[in-house]
């Protein structure tokens, strides 16, 4: 796809919108507005596949099952033989999976079959072994046959020629089988995305070493290691850099050569060593920079050079809830994929939730289901943003929306499962 060349200017006029307080969804779709996917790909192993995207459509080289099989063990017969129960035939062969019985069979005949094996020819149905009984060659039928019972008919599952998985789709396991099952042993996919991350702040240490006074281990490069992992991209991990407005600016302008998309934690808010933002307006463009939720509100979204940028807060479950909510999504698309919005339902929540109007929140949240199977949902507690163990406690968000104010016990909630 062509990359459009979207400018702050041009967009203010499209729409009203405040990039100092920007709604969520609106935000979601400011961003898809820039986002013009990988176009270069290769040619891979199906099983390095997993979690990679297609590049092109996957059209069936073959008819799934190739053959009519049994899917019984038992006899195949001509139902014709068997118009009332107590039908003798004659046993004449074996078919088993992989090595079918040759020959052709004749009214009074019929074949012992292995689910899986093919039908031998002349047959129309095969009877499951529980319903006859068997004398040497001679089997006795108790029950009707229904023509073409217990056959799965050729390209029953899947018609030669037919679009199995279509360009965009992520593979997971399934796929990876069902691309294994149609005989490809390798794909063509789109390239990696590359990612440069890195921290900022004079206050991070890397873990190994000790903390002296007022240091913090540096925790959120390996949250985006994890986030991006399970993304599938390749990551270039730049490690910290300190609140040092060259330095911040030289990292930028490094990762900008390297990789599709930067994404960095902290340094985004307003403080005195806060830069991000001033060397965003001076090296490319800033689209927003604070958005109306919670936690996360101190989030950028630009450009700089053709890299997107995503400067994501600092605090440890904000770096979370900011990925999980705008840039995975992006990421997805820019890998060639079409994300679809995130799987929501509804739950009754079980504790009290302080909640200002005016500002989307994602409170971390407990789901469990009680006895009688209703969905309940609890939340992890204190919901402070720096607080990284309610993210590995919880296993939902919370979603309360803008005009949400506190909600009382018992009240229907929105769930996001992680
Ligand atoms: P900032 O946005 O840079 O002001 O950071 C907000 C808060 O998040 C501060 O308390 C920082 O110490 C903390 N923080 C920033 N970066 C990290 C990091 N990489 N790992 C853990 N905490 C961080
Ligand atoms: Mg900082």
């Amino acid at each position: 796809m062509e990359s459009q060349h979207l400018t702050l200017s041009t967009l203010a006029s499209m729409e009203d919108y405040d990039p100092n307080s920007m709604p969520v969804e609106q935000a979601r779709q400011l961003i898809k507005q820039f986002l013009s996917p990988v176009t270069e790909t290769e040619t891979i192993k199906v099983q390095d596949a997993y979690h990679r995207t297609l590049a092109a459509d996957i059209l069936s080289p073959i008819n799934v099952p190739p053959h009519d099989y049994s899917s019984m063990d038992g006899y195949a017969v001509r139902a014709a033989d068997l118009g009332s129960p107590g039908n003798k035939l004659k046993k004449i062969g074996s078919s088993f999976a992989g090595h079918g019985f040759e020959g052709t069979v004749a009214a009074g005949e019929c074949v012992r079959i292995m689910t899986g094996a093919t039908i031998p020819s002349g047959c129309d149905s095969v009877v499951m072994q529980e319903q006859v009984s068997a004398e040497g060659d001679s089997i006795t039928f108790n029950a009707a046959c229904k023509r073409g019972q217990n056959i799965r008919l050729v390209g029953e599952d899947i018609q030669q020629g037919a679009v199995v998985l279509a360009q965009g789709q992520r593979i997971n396991p399934a796929e990876m089988g069902l691309l294994a099952s149609l005989g490809f042993a390798e794909i063509t996919v789109f390239r990696k995305l590359k990612i440069a991350i890195f921290s900022t702040g004079d206050e991070l240490v890397q873990p190994g070493n000790a903390l002296s006074g007022g240091q913090i281990y540096d925790s959120n490069r390996f949250t985006l290691v994890g986030l991006l992992t399970e993304l599938g991209a390749e990551i270039l991990d730049m490690g910290n850099i300190r609140d040092d407005k060259n330095a911040v600016r030289a990292a930028l302008q490094k990762a900008s050569g390297l990789a599709d998309v930067i994404i960095t934690s902290g340094g985004v808010s307003v403080g005195d060593a806060d830069y991000i933002k001033e060397l965003l307006d001076e090296l490319g463009e800033v689209v927003f920079w604070k958005l109306a939720m919670k936690p996360g509100r101190p989030l950028a979204y630009g450009k700089v050079g053709h890299c997107h940028f995503f400067g994501l807060p600092g605090n440890p479950v904000a770096v979370m809830v900011t990925f999980l909510q705008f840039v995975r999504n992006a990421l997805w698309e820019l890998m060639g994929q079409h994300p679809k919005p995130a799987f929501s339902f509804q739950a009754i929540c079980t504790t009290p939730i302080k909640k200002a109007q005016g500002r989307t929140e994602f409170q971390r949240g407990i789901l469990t289901q009680s006895d009688d199977g209703l969905w309940t949902v609890q939340t992890t507690g204190e919901q402070g943003s720096g607080i990284l163990s309610s993210m590995s406690r919880a296993n939902c968000f919370i979603v309360l929306p803008m005009e949400q104010g506190n909600v009382e016990k018992g009240s229907v909630v929105q769930i996001q499962l992680f």
